[in-house]
């Protein structure tokens, strides 16, 4: 669905599915590409404007993929989790790639960590910067890794291309004076990665 009438959607995958449900990968005549969700989409269509992003779409008979229109039901994001997990408040969370600060759904965040996903991201459009930043200038290629839901085969991965061990080269290397910067040009990693990774291990 798209409410920009400047932007055409020109090509829509056959339904994907990502954590769970029914999603699409759109690509309109502007060159941008993303995913919809198909639930949020029906909503979106639904009240007649976009959602925003503290607002959750929830099926009511928790069937994730039951998206028929009177089994949806927009909550808050906090009256969501407090739906889902009364108890458990909001998990806190650092983005990896923008380290802004942010909040969750813990059983979300679990079950994509699960899952075996990288992360945590505060948002699609950090989690699509992020997966696409080795192949500047090609965005389908992050955005295809992240319709399939799948790790980046052989891209850009924290935790294989930033392993211990190179995280204390590089550390060293900074320490010697040599900048982060540099460091993380060579690497084809952003910066924020590379910090973020050096304060989770203890190395700053
Ligand atoms: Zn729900
Ligand atoms: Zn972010």
């Amino acid at each position: 669905m798209c409410y920009n009438s400047s932007m055409k959607e020109v090509y829509r995958s056959p339904v994907c599915f990502i954590e769970g449900y029914r999603a699409y990968a759109v690509h309109y005549d502007s060159g941008k590409k993303t995913t919809v969700l198909e639930h949020r989409e029906l909503m979106e269509k639904f009240i007649g404007r976009k959602l925003l992003s503290n607002e959750h779409v929830h099926h009511k008979d928790e069937n994730k993929l039951n998206n028929s229109i009177d089994n949806l039901e927009i909550l808050t994001a906090a009256d969501h989790a407090a739906h889902h997990n009364p108890t458990e408040p909001m998990m806190k969370l650092v983005c990896v790639y923008c380290n802004n600060k942010f909040e969750r759904i813990p059983y979300r965040e679990r079950s994509e960590r699960k899952r075996g996903k990288f992360g945590p991201f505060c948002s699609r459009v950090c989690s699509g910067k992020y997966f696409s930043q080795d192949t500047t200038g090609d965005f389908s290629l992050g955005k295809a890794r992240k319709v399939s839901g799948r790790k980046p085969k052989d891209g850009i991965h924290a935790s294989k291309k930033l392993t211990y061990d190179i995280l204390v080269s590089i550390r060293n290397r900074i320490a010697n004076g040599e900048s982060c910067r540099s460091i993380a040009n060579e690497l084809a990693v952003d910066r924020s990665t590379i910090s973020y990774n050096l304060k989770k291990n203890n190395l700053k």
